[in-house]
């Protein structure tokens, strides 16, 4: 299978492999990969993946994407990313939470937020590309985060041959909790760096580098080309499918639904990846009805969804769930391809620079329409939301998570659609600590992330997951902040 640019309006357009488009990341015209067919799936593989453990979900899944790749090496892959070590108690459980919800718990890797599910197999998919594709240099990762990306991607690529990694984070758009995972980043081949600005000016920042020449001269010069591991990078996307279809089958297992019945996902989003994931899955033929995007108050999606019009040009909010301030989604521009083309796309994403916003043509939209349902939650909403879904349910979310939670209590509420729902939950409650234990009504003692992780323990009688105990003994080694203006001198001199 081949991929091409959602900006590609060639009659007929450029391909690459998926080797080549995982070792790009981005394509020469600032557009991203998408494959040029979906793999079409039946009845006889659901039922087939259900007998199966996680990692083999996850090899049977990205076989049909990665069709360049050995079957043996990628099972292999699959293997080392979701075993027992790295996932302990599975790489990808569902909860029960009553009345046809389940929780989907991406959150149980070595960084307790759903972008291990990912960052765990990438950076391997991304070292045979370079053997497959022949590459002498080596990749240099530029990373843009809103927290749970950089620790996620640190924890993927640390100390793997041929791969260097550079991390970008908004000085003051990551939990305590977040910037000390990443400040403490262990590995020879790491960099860590706090950037002045929102995620917008730190990911606008790494887009201007991938796209300047002279930096990419600049490298050839050292021996090493840039590449990227944000969720623009299909290698991080194509590993998402996965879990929607594992979570299916778990619904099958537990008795909970047949093969052929439909479920609907709700997804707390940001730049897109995760729910685009999950239509891709629909499109292969997952028995999928509706996706409900969740977005916190940044919801440009929720007003995207609802009035055809992307509009950016809007006040930032920074909030409880930072994962998700964002008001350029990315990959939003694949769902526009798959809806309606390179042409639309190309012209949507060129307003999108020039003004700040673009609108979708009508068709389009009653095509996005029919399968996506666009919801938000405040501050408060989110908050009361994490209360009440441990009150009633003794289960505690995070504040990511809430906005899905919440979201989907707004959707059955104006809906009555009684499908049964799968809740993405994205980030382990203790990764967001301070504000899940305010929620609940408590108030740690400080703001050091020691005192944060008890008072959750106390109000909420649960225990704190092992990664991030560990991170609170050791030493800080990245301290550096600049502005966004400085970020391509500070690749060049690291
Ligand atoms: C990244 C992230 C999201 C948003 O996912 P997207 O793929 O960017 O939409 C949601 N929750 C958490 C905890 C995250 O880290």
């Amino acid at each position: 299978m081949n991929y091409q640019s959602t900006r590609d309006t060639k009659a007929s357009p450029s391909a690459v492999s998926s080797a080549e488009a995982i070792k790009k990341g981005l394509a020469p015209d600032k557009g991203l990969y998408m494959p040029t067919e979906i793999p079409h799936i039946d009845k006889d593989f659901i039922i087939r993946l259900v007998s199966l453990p996680y990692h083999k979900r996850a090899a049977e899944v990205l076989s049909l994407f990665l069709t360049d790749y050995d079957k043996d090496a990628l099972a292999e892959d699959c293997r080392n990313a979701y075993g027992e070590d790295r996932f302990p108690g599975g790489a990808a459980p569902l909860r029960s939470i009553g009345d046809g919800t389940y929780s989907l718990e991406l959150w149980h890797g070595p960084t307790c937020a759903f972008k291990d599910m990912a960052l765990q197999i990438m950076p391997r998919l991304l070292s045979r590309a370079l053997t497959m594709t022949g590459e002498t240099k080596k990749a240099r990762i530029l990373v843009a985060t809103s927290g749970d990306t950089g620790k996620a991607a640190l924890e993927g690529y640390r100390d793997v041959d041929g791969v260097d990694i550079t991390v970008f984070y908004p000085v003051d758009g990551v939990s305590p909790m977040q910037k000390r995972q990443m400040t403490t980043q262990l590995g020879s081949n790491v960099n860590v760096c706090a950037v002045r600005g929102n995620f917008d000016d730190a990911q606008n920042g790494v887009k201007a580098i991938f796209a300047d020449e002279n930096m990419a001269k600049e490298a050839e010069a050292r021996s090493y080309f840039f590449s990227s591991a944000n969720s623009i990078n299909w290698g991080r996307l194509a590993p998402q499918i996965v879990y929607y279809f594992s979570a299916y089958c778990d619904l099958v297992c537990g008795g909970e639904i047949t093969v052929g019945d439909s479920v609907n996902f709700c997804v707390p989003t940001g730049n897109f990846g995760n729910i685009f994931a999950a239509y891709i899955a629909r499109m292969m033929g997952l028995p999928v009805k509706r996706l409900i995007c969740a977005s916190n108050s940044n919801c440009v999606l929720t007003d995207f969804i609802r009035s055809g019009v992307y509009d950016r040009t809007r006040e930032f909010f920074k909030t409880v769930s930072p994962s998700m301030d964002i008001l350029i989604s990315s990959n939003l521009e694949r769902l526009l391809f798959a809806a309606a083309g390179a042409e639309v796309t190309s012209e949507c994403m060129k307003k999108l620079s020039e003004c700040g916003k673009y609108r979708a043509p009508e068709d389009v939209m009653e095509k996005i329409r029919g399968v996506f349902a666009g919801y938000c939650c405040s501050e408060e909403e989110t908050l009361a939301t994490i209360k009440k879904v441990f009150n009633e349910r003794g289960y505690l979310i995070d504040t990511h998570t809430a906005v899905a939670f919440g979201s989907y209590y707004k959707y059955a509420n104006d809906t009555g659609d009684d499908t049964p729902c799968v809740i993405v939950s994205t980030a382990s409650p203790y990764k967001f600590a301070r504000d899940v234990s305010l929620a609940l009504g408590k108030e740690p003692a400080s703001d050091e992330p020691a005192d944060i992780l008890t008072s959750l323990e106390e109000v909420s009688q649960t225990s704190a997951p092992d990664p991030l105990k560990r991170t609170l003994t050791m030493p800080l080694r990245f301290t550096d902040v600049i502005d966004p203006a400085d970020m391509a001198q500070y690749i060049l001199e690291h």
